[in-house]
């Protein structure tokens, strides 16, 4: 089998692959590198979900790139303005020529003898074969199961009569005109698809356990328009960025240091969207602290509008069956469906379940200890790109490209190989993301460690982060620089199985 090299492999072609390759070629210039991307398009998330009035719930002035002002009059934007974003930033900058698609990337295993990956995808339907070297792996295939969503087990699930829809899997011709439609879930998909669907259904409601904290802004930014119709575009898009930057970490503080106030102001503002005779106290009061979970955006108060006018409501109860008119409730109380959509969330997934081996051993990828948010504690070049949980996912991986582009260029310079961050036994682990969020809970197993202390500690702020990721010392201590150097290939086939 042909065995092609590059310098370095980007796996997956979303938002963090296109930024990756846009960073490594005006970064680390002439460095060869190919983007393995397992599906048939550019997009990632923002064109695999295809469910009505999919959209950020984050500002486009954070969640595009830095080096791509966002220059539509929407900050709160539809998911095909997006993905076109993405699709525009590889075509102008000659990415998508590097773009293998239908390449899943199944294994990868590390050399330090040759100071190498040897990854192996599978290509096609056929799932034939193709293996590629690399020094270098950055791992920018999301934090999902692209295969599967999180579809609980619904007792009598079989005996409805109507159509269930998961939304990621969105069927292109479903037809919810005039008809009754159960949305489960109260996340930011429960809380798009609600309104959006309402326009058309003869009614929606959102059947939730429990609530989450629900807040309305405009989805027009008009500073942020003003100041485009002014400014050269590049300079208004850096001034709103930074404008949402700080507000979000501020009101994140703010949350995390006065919980209750910043409760009840939420709960207000519910309150005066949808007046004193509703009932905020059952379906708009979250059990958990602002923060403790990710809030839910609504633009332009759609999900109370859809509420005000009767064309929605919200159901506060549990599930104990589907039965073929719809589902029965734990109060005894039956809605009625035609359409039932499971909006109950992602399957989270570490490296898109890649496995890796180094140096002839397996390696479990959540034993490991997160080195800066980005690389593996004892796995040696390889990062992933992994987003913000309380801010735009991009500001993140627009820091991460551009340290691995910094740690590539440090490596060339003193003519090492090899960079690996060197795990502390001192440092205590802590669970990688503090998200009380269902999804989060369920995927503790198979999500790396972070450490207590710096630089395996995760702030989850932006500031931080710019400080230590785009000016600090590469060479900190903890990475440990070589050369490559032959290691004696392990003898007990046990020593194959999970460290
Ligand atoms: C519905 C929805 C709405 C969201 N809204 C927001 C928001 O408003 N703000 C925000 O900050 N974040 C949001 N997120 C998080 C969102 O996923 C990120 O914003 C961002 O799109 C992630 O980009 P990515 O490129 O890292 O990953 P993805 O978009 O998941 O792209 C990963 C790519 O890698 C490919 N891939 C994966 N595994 C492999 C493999 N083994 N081999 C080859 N290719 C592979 C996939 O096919 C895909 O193309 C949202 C997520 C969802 C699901």
């Amino acid at each position: 089998m042909a065995v092609e090299h590059f310098e370095v492999v980007i796996v997956g072609a979303g938002l963090s692959g296109i930024g990756a390759a846009y960073h490594l070629q005006t970064e680390c210039p002439g460095k060869s590198f190919a983007i393995l991307e397992g599906r048939d398009a550019i997009g990632g998330t923002w064109d695999l979900f295809r469910y009505p009035g999919i959209r950020s719930d984050s500002d486009m002035y954070t969640l595009g790139y830095r080096f791509k002002p966002w220059v539509q009059a929407k900050a709160i934007a539809d998911g095909p303005s997006i993905r076109t974003y993405v699709r525009e930033t590889a075509a102008e900058n000659g990415i998508d020529r590097h773009i293998r698609f239908r390449h899943q990337v199944k294994r990868a295993a590390w050399s330090s003898a040759d100071a190498r990956w040897t990854v192996e995808a599978e290509v096609g339907p056929e799932k034939q074969l193709a293996r590629f070297t690399c020094n270098f792996l950055f791992m920018c295939s999301g934090y999902y199961d692209y295969a599967a969503g999180h579809d609980p087990d619904f007792a009598g699930r079989e005996s409805f009569a109507g159509k269930i829809v998961h939304p990621q899997f969105w069927p292109n011709d479903l037809d919810y005109k005039g008809k009754k439609v159960v949305v489960i879930g109260s996340g930011a998909t429960a809380v798009t698809l609600v309104p959006e669907m309402a326009r058309d259904a003869a009614h929606v409601t959102m059947l939730q356990r429990s609530p989450t904290y629900v807040v309305s802004r405009p989805a027009e930014d008009a500073m942020a328009n003003w100041l485009r119709a002014r400014l050269p575009s590049k300079l208004a898009y850096a001034i709103t960025r930074w404008r949402n930057v700080l507000f979000g970490m501020f009101f994140f503080n703010l949350a995390r240091k006065n919980p209750d106030k910043t409760k009840e102001r939420l709960i207000d503002m519910v309150r005066q969207e949808l007046g004193p005779d509703y009932d905020v106290t059952t379906h708009f009061t979250p059990r958990y602290n602002p923060w403790d979970q990710r809030l839910c955006l609504v633009p332009d108060s759609d999900l109370f509008r859809a509420i005000k006018e009767d064309r929605a409501s919200v159901v506060t109860d549990q599930i104990e069956r589907f039965t073929p008119k719809g589902i029965l409730l734990k109060s005894g109380r039956e809605l009625e469906a035609d359409i039932i959509v499971t909006a109950t969330g992602l399957k989270l997934q570490l490296l898109s379940g890649l496995q890796v081996s180094v140096d002839g051993v397996a390696k479990n990828m959540s034993k490991t200890m997160s080195y800066k948010g980005m690389m593996y504690s004892d796995v040696p070049n390889l990062a992933s790109s992994f987003g913000y949980t309380n801010a735009s996912w991009t500001l993140k991986c627009d820091l991460t490209c551009e340290y691995v582009c910094r740690l590539i260029n440090y490596m060339d310079r003193k003519g090492y190989q090899i960079a690996t961050p060197a795990r502390d036994p001192h440092v205590e682990e802590m669970p990688w993301l503090d998200f009380s969020s269902g999804y989060v809970q369920r995927a503790r197993d198979v999500l790396p460690k972070q450490g207590a202390t710096k630089p395996w500690r995760l702030y989850q702020n932006y500031a931080l982060d710019l400080v230590a990721l785009r000016y600090g010392a590469v060479d900190d201590g903890t990475m440990q620089f070589a050369k490559a150097h032959p290691v004696a290939v392990p003898v007990a086939p046990e020593r194959l199985a999970a460290e």
